[in-house]
């Protein structure tokens, strides 16, 4: 890097941090160096490059840009967020324990509990905003803490330095998941996480056109463990994956101001409506954790969830009925999405103790105009449960 942008503000480092012009050409873009080998002056002379398996110059570009906007000292880049996650197992030996979210990513859950516990690491679930029961929960043997903030698809709140606070004489490291507040609206590492986990498909890349993971951290050995990991494995991203992934984060500030403004206009309109229940938005101020998340986050992000009053039927028609917002899994990314968490995105937790309710619907709120946003969900609504009637 040719200028220190750590010292810049974080809109100015999603442009230009790892991203110097190309110095061949002069391109003010990061080439898509698509290419899966480099060639080599004399044996073992080379660029610093010698197979895309293990380094490319599109990745390279993406781990300076990532780890300058999370506030760590590096960043690794992942085939997914699934592949991100598997790689941190690595730092796990049998014997070891792993604390997870009792709503923790299902796909995070199934990773652990049916394929890492099979290699002799014990696991268990806490509700990671009961700081007692956290307390409780830490084992001697307990080397990673998975915490998940805001969670899905209830939006709870947990307190990232308060769970710093209770390993600070443990080995366990604290892991963050900050796939659903997005670099912009929380920085784990500066609350006193060890290494910070997204799954760059939903808002770091922002437009629902790429599958990615990131982990960022600050300790030299951990990175060198994970690197050996993920070469020996395989689980890295293709580089046309990293060009869009840094294209989309270009944008990330602007895109999660008009994200959470939307969304709590969103939350707002559903917590006067007659047809809705419970709403699920930490920027309303009656939100249990409203203000933790004040304190740690800059924003409240887009995701909203809601209960509809009648019930499942109600809430799949509800779901079924939009038109700006498409039905679909996944979030994050510029168009609004909403889907039935019970049967879509949480139908693999039925029978864990994890379900959730019937009615609930979830929603990435997006970036349309909110006239748009809200005259659609009015429509919805009504269709169901006519005006005036509760
Ligand atoms: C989507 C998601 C993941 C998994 O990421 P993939 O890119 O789908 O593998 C992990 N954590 C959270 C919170 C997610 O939303």
């Amino acid at each position: 890097m040719t200028h220190d942008w750590r010292e810049a503000a974080f809109e100015t480092r999603a442009i230009h941090a790892g991203q110097d012009p190309d110095p061949v050409t002069g391109a003010v873009i990061t080439p898509i160096y698509q290419t899966s080998t480099y060639v080599q002056e004399a044996v073992g002379v080379h660029k610093g490059y010698e197979y895309s398996r293990t380094d490319n110059p599109t990745r390279t570009a993406l781990h300076e840009a990532m780890a300058a906007l999370e506030g760590g000292a590096w960043a690794l880049a992942y085939a997914s967020g699934l592949a991100a996650t598997q790689n941190l197992t690595y730092l796990l030996s049998p014997g070891d324990h792993v604390l997870l979210s009792d709503d923790a990513y299902g796909g995070t859950y199934r990773l652990i509990a049916k394929v890492t516990s099979r290699y002799g690491v014990d696991f268990s679930l806490v509700d990671m905003s009961d700081l007692d029961a956290v307390r409780g929960a830490i084992r001697p043997e307990t080397r990673l803490v998975w915490v998940e903030t805001p969670t899905n698809p209830y939006l709870k709140i947990v307190d990232i330095r308060a769970v710093a606070d209770l390993l600070t004489d443990h080995p366990a490291r604290l892991v963050v998941d900050n796939t659903f507040a997005s670099s912009y609206l929380q920085q784990p590492l500066a609350l006193g996480a060890d290494l910070v986990l997204h799954s760059t498909t939903k808002y770091l890349g922002g437009h629902s056109d790429v599958v990615g993971g990131i982990v960022v951290g600050n300790e030299p050995e951990v990175l060198e463990t994970l690197r050996f990991h993920q070469n020996a494995a395989g689980a890295v991203p293709g580089p046309f994956d990293c060009w869009l992934t840094l294209r989309g984060i270009k944008t990330l500030a602007v895109r999660m101001e008009r994200h959470s403004a939307n969304a709590r206009t969103v939350a707002e309109f559903l917590r006067e409506h007659d047809a809705v229940g419970r709403v699920f938005y930490p920027g309303l101020p009656g939100h249990p954790g409203h203000e933790i998340a004040k304190r740690q986050m800059r924003d409240f992000s887009g995701m909203v969830s809601f209960t509809v009053r009648g019930g499942y039927e109600a809430a799949m028609a509800v779901a079924g009925s939009t038109k700006v917002f498409q039905l679909a899994e996944s979030l994050g990314g510029v168009e609004s999405l909403i889907e039935h968490p019970g049967q879509m995105t949480h139908a693999s937790v039925a029978g864990t103790g994890a379900e959730v309710e019937d009615s609930l619907v979830r929603l990435s709120v997006g970036i349309e105009h909110e006239s748009d946003l809200m005259a659609d969900l009015r429509q919805a609504l009504e269709a169901v449960v006519p005006a005036g009637v509760a």
